[in-house]
């Protein structure tokens, strides 16, 4: 018998959550699958999602496991890529959403969604990084591939004391970049300094709704965690020819601006995906992390947690009250 952390509904359609104890029968049965002793999980702000009553329109079908990142060593396996021992990582592919995730001390899923652990970095580390961490190194090097390096100017990074925005902010400073941070929680400042942050950008600087669709050219590049009027004000701050990577949206989905920015300032909005990402890229961003991320600085960023923590760090993530990154002992 193991623990996990499971959400059942009730004929009223409420969900609730308790830790309850599964055995291995109880997991998903997959096709070639692989289970995975899990050791650390996390929680980003899709987690947050699922574990919000009606599992924020993301999860499918209950009684579930949410948890969309976790990292351990495989127990057994289906697939020949994978034998007993092997460490591993697992974020996205909608594990954690549409199908049993890593808030749980086994899981069992397919060997395509598998990240072999990358070298020099812990499952807890790992888990460290987890989604939001991986996706700010996707974010990073997307930039770089549209042009961006260190001398072109400062960097912008939105909802810099959230998971992305943290990770975001180390990896760029450590790379030699100029950062900028946005925040609305002024007493991050020395924290979001500490990662490496040359200045920081109170939140009400850029919330306000677009008037001009063009302002003076000040960002070399952006990653933003945020959407909404942030990343319509920020896309008329761009120089010319720079981009934004957009990431998110924990300020809102939609985006109240004009194609002017892209028509007059050659400006590039660069969608970032995590879930889906093919395995090569990944492979490579996680290389990245383990480079261009300061383990130090990835210390600094985590909260430790537990699976009676989780249904708490779900409702404060969603209010924008988690910072850094929270690393999450299943154990
Ligand atoms: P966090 O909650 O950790 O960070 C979000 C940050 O955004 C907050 O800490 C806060 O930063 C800022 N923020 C929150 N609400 C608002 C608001 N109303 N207006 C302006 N800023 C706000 O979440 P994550 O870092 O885990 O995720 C960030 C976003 O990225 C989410 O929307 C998430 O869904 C998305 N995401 C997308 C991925 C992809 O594959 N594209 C993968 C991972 C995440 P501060 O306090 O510093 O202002």
């Amino acid at each position: 018998m193991f623990n996990a952390l499971v959400v059942t509904k009730d004929d009223t359609d409420t969900t609730s959550v308790k830790i309850t104890p599964l055995s291995e029968d109880d997991l998903p049965h997959v096709d070639g699958g692989v289970t995975v002793a899990v050791e650390y999980s996390t929680v980003n702000y899709k987690d947050g999602l699922c574990l919000s009553p009606g599992g924020g329109g993301l999860v499918r079908n209950y009684p579930h496991v949410p948890g969309i990142d976790f990292a351990g060593t495989v127990e057994a396996s289906e697939d020949p890529r994978y034998k007993t021992g092997d460490k591993v990582v697992l974020t996205g592919w909608r594990v954690g959403e549409a199908h049993w995730g890593g808030y749980a001390q086994k899981a069992r899923v397919r060997g395509d969604w598998l990240v072999p652990l990358p070298e020099g970095l812990t499952t807890r580390q790992a888990m460290a990084v987890g989604t939001a961490g991986f996706t700010a190194m996707l974010a990073v090097m997307a930039l770089e591939d549209h042009g961006l390096t260190p001398d072109k100017g400062e960097v912008l990074v939105t909802g810099a004391a959230g998971g992305v925005g943290s990770v975001a902010t180390a990896i760029l400073a450590h790379l030699g970049y100029q950062v900028a941070a946005v925040t609305g929680r002024p007493e991050t400042a020395a924290y979001l300094k500490d990662l490496g942050a040359a200045r920081i950008v109170p939140r009400a600087e850029l919330a306000e709704t677009v008037k001009r669709p063009l302002e003076s050219e000040t960002w070399a590049g952006c990653v933003d965690a945020v959407g909404g009027d942030m990343l319509a004000r920020v896309l008329g701050q761009m120089k010319y020819g720079a981009s934004v990577a957009a990431v998110g949206l924990a300020g809102g989905a939609k985006l109240p601006t004009s194609v002017v920015p892209f028509l007059l300032r050659g400006v590039n909005l660069l969608g970032i995906d995590s879930v889906m990402k093919p395995f090569d890229g990944r492979l490579k961003a996680w290389e990245r992390v383990a480079t261009d991320l300061p383990m130090d600085k990835l210390a600094d960023m985590v909260q430790p947690a537990v699976l009676s923590d989780l249904p708490q760090l779900g409702q404060d993530i969603l209010a924008g009250k988690v910072k850094g990154r929270v690393v999450v002992d299943v154990n």
